[in-house]
Order: structure tokens, then sequence, then C-alpha cells
């Protein structure tokens, strides 16, 4: 089964790579020409709900074929679940002054905007969706739990993995070897929990 991945995002690309790799009966590949179409509105107030608009629009692009579309984010319980859906634009929302990459900003407004809580519990959220010729066919959602740290540790990874602890590893997502970082991903068991319905 030939999977199409609609994201460009390279931290997602290499998360699902590695999945993939576990899985000898999908293939996987980003799906071409994204930039062809605007992206579009991520209206809805949930990952499953974005994760189906992102897989709508863009299985446009690959008539017959698969079109997998993630969306996911972080959930900090003393923010009462911010910035989940708005992961990506955190900074930008909060209008945080700060310079940097995209990432960085929103690590360091995030930081700001949790400085001196008492709860540093955080979860992980992903959702997919599989859709071919506008139909979908299945979704799939995993989570991981963690905490946030108040100093970035490690490099690899991307977004929140600096400041994002798994509490049995002692480490942040951004200092994992690839093998360790599949193995407790939140992509990696949403796109588990996808092909349980798909295959
Ligand atoms: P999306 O592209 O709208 O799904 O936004 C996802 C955003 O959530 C990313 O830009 C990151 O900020 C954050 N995010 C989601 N998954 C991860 C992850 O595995 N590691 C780090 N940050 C993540």
């Amino acid at each position: 089964m030939h999977l199409l991945i609609a994201t460009s995002n390279p931290g997602k690309l290499r998360d699902f790579a590695h999945a993939a790799a576990a899985h000898p009966h999908i293939t996987l590949a980003p799906l071409p020409h994204l930039d062809t179409i605007p992206p579009p509105e991520e209206t809805a107030s949930t990952f499953a709900g974005n994760a189906l608009i992102k897989a709508l629009a863009y299985s446009a692009l690959a008539p017959g074929q698969i079109v997998l579309a993630d969306d996911s984010g972080l959930a900090v319980r003393s923010l009462n679940g911010a910035p989940g859906v708005r992961s990506a634009r955190y900074a930008e929302d909060e209008n945080w002054q700060g310079e940097g990459t995209p990432d960085q900003r929103n690590v360091a407004c995030l930081l700001d905007r949790t400085r001196g809580h008492r709860y540093h519990d955080a979860s992980y959220f992903c959702s997919l969706a599989a859709v071919r010729d506008g139909q979908l066919l299945a979704t799939g959602t995993g989570e991981l739990q963690g905490y946030l740290i108040d100093t970035p540790r490690g490099t690899a990874g991307f977004g929140y993995d600096p400041i994002f602890e798994i509490l049995e590893l002692g480490q942040t997502m951004a200092e994992l070897d690839p093998d360790t970082r599949l193995e407790f991903s939140h992509r990696g068991r949403a796109l588990i929990h996808l092909l349980k319905s798909l295959t």
C-alpha cells in the first residue's frame, strides 16, 4: 500500500519515514506539488477536524491515491490545553516579540507563558486522516504524555521537542535517538492506529 504524506514539515516527514520503515507492507512518500495549491485554512477546533480539512484539500492533487494528512500539537495542562491546534502559530497568536526561527519563538513564548506555574504536565497529540478522491478512508490518533522543562535541551527533533521531557526516560524529545523517538512518538502511534483500519 502506498501513502502520500501531505506535509512539507521536515520533522514530520522524518517521523513518518521512520515509522513506515517498521511496516514493510506500506510505502510512504511526500505528496508532490504540495505548494501548487493554497494551504487550506485550519478552521477546526480539534486536531482530527484539521487533519481531515488538510487531507480532503490535498487529495485533489493525487487522484486515485491515498493521501495522508496530520494535524498535531502540544497541549499544556496549566494553559487549559493551549497552544493545542494553534501550536505552530503560538508565538504569533500571543504577539511574542522575541527573535529567532518560528520554532525558537514558539518555545520562548511558551516558556514565558508557563513560568512559575505549579503544574508542568503536557501532552503531544497527533491526528491523522487518510483520504482517497475526497473520501475519508481511515483516521488515527496518538498521544505522548510528558512535562515541560524550563531550559531547552537537545538538538534533534523540531518544534517544542527541546522543552518536552519524557518522564520515564529523563530525556527531552530533542535528545532521543531515532529508534527511541519512534517508540514513543505520538505520530508513530497515530500511524499504527490508522493502519489498523486501513489494511
Ligand atoms: P501543524 O503543522 O498545524 O500540525 O502544527 C504542528 C505544530 O505542533 C508544529 O509546528 C510544532 O510546533 C508542534 N508539534 C507537533 N508535533 C510535534 C513534535 O513531534 N515535536 C515537536 N513539536 C511538534
